[in-house]
C-alpha cells in the first residue's frame, strides 16, 4: 500500500513540474483564459503629444483642437506599444503644456522640456504626434518628418509613412520628408520622427481625426512601423542602441 502512495506522490510531483515548466506556461498563454503577459522587449519609446495647456496647436475647421487629437492618438499608441512589452514614456499625459508660469518664453521652455525628457530617458526612439493645417481646404493626408542628418530617422519615417498609408487606406501619396530646422528634431539624441496625422483645415479629415476608430487606425500604422523598426534594428538587444546622428 505504501508503495502505491509513493508512486502517486511521485506522479503528482512530475505533473506539477511539467505544469510549471516554462514551455507549459508559454503554451497556456495561447489559451484565451490565460491573461497575456507582454514579454519585456527592453525597448523604451517616448511619445510626445504636441502642444497642450494654453497652446491648442492648430484649430480645425470644425473647431477641434490639435492638442486634444494629439493626446488621444498618443494614449492609444501608448497602450498598443505596452501590449508589445515596450516601455513607454509620455511627455504629457494630460491637457498641460510643459512650461511654468514664470517662463518668459513658454513655447521655447515647453520644447526644451520635451527634448530633455527624451534625452534623459535614454529612449531608443521618440515619436511626436501633431496635426497639420493649410490655407487650402482640399490639402490632406498624413506625413512623417525626420531629421535630414539622421539615416535611422529616415528609415523609421519611411516605414511609418508606408504603414500609415496601409492602415488608413486613403490613397495618400505623400512621402516621408526630411527636415533640418524643427527645434525638437535637431536636438534629440535618439531618432525622433514627427507625425502630422492629417490636416485640420480639410473638413473630412478634421472630422475623421476626431473619431476613435480613425485614431486607432492611425496609432496602429505608427505602432506597426515602430515594431518593424525595432525588429529590423535589433533594438533592445544589448549594446545595439542607435543615436540620432548616424
Ligand atoms: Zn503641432
Amino acid at each position: 500500500m505504501k508503495k502505491y502512495f509513493s508512486i502517486i506522490f511521485l506522479f503528482l510531483i512530475l505533473c506539477a513540474s511539467i505544469l510549471t515548466s516554462e514551455r507549459a506556461i508559454r503554451t497556456m498563454r495561447h489559451f484565451s483564459f490565460w491573461e497575456e503577459e507582454p514579454e519585456d522587449k527592453n525597448v523604451t519609446i517616448v511619445i510626445d503629444p504636441g502642444h497642450g495647456g494654453r497652446d491648442p496647436g492648430k484649430v480645425g475647421v470644425n473647431n477641434c483642437l490639435e492638442k486634444d487629437i494629439n493626446l488621444s492618438i498618443s494614449r492609444i499608441l501608448k497602450e498598443m506599444l505596452e501590449q508589445e512589452g515596450i516601455t513607454v514614456i509620455m511627455t504629457r499625459e494630460e491637457d498641460v503644456g510643459l512650461y511654468s508660469e514664470e517662463d518668459s518664453n513658454k513655447k521655447r521652455a515647453d520644447l526644451n522640456n520635451r527634448v530633455s525628457i527624451i534625452n534623459s530617458s535614454g529612449a531608443d526612439l521618440a515619436v511626436s504626434i501633431h496635426q497639420n493645417s493649410f490655407g487650402e481646404g482640399y490639402v490632406k493626408g498624413a506625413q512623417v518628418f525626420y531629421y535630414a542628418k539622421s539615416e535611422q530617422g529616415r528609415k523609421l519615417a519611411e516605414l511609418m509613412q508606408g504603414r500609415i498609408k496601409e492602415t488608413i487606406g486613403d490613397d495618400n501619396h505623400r512621402k516621408a520628408k526630411a527636415n533640418d530646422n524643427y527645434y525638437m528634431i535637431t536636438k534629440t539624441t535618439c531618432p525622433l520622427v514627427i507625425v502630422e496625422c492629417g490636416y485640420l483645415s480639410n473638413p473630412e479629415e478634421a472630422e475623421l481625426l476626431l473619431k476613435e476608430e480613425y485614431q486607432k487606425k492611425m496609432a496602429e500604422g505608427i505602432c506597426k512601423s515602430l515594431l518593424e523598426y525595432i525588429e529590423a534594428n535589433h533594438l533592445g538587444e544589448e549594446a545595439k542602441k542607435v543615436t540620432h546622428r548616424m
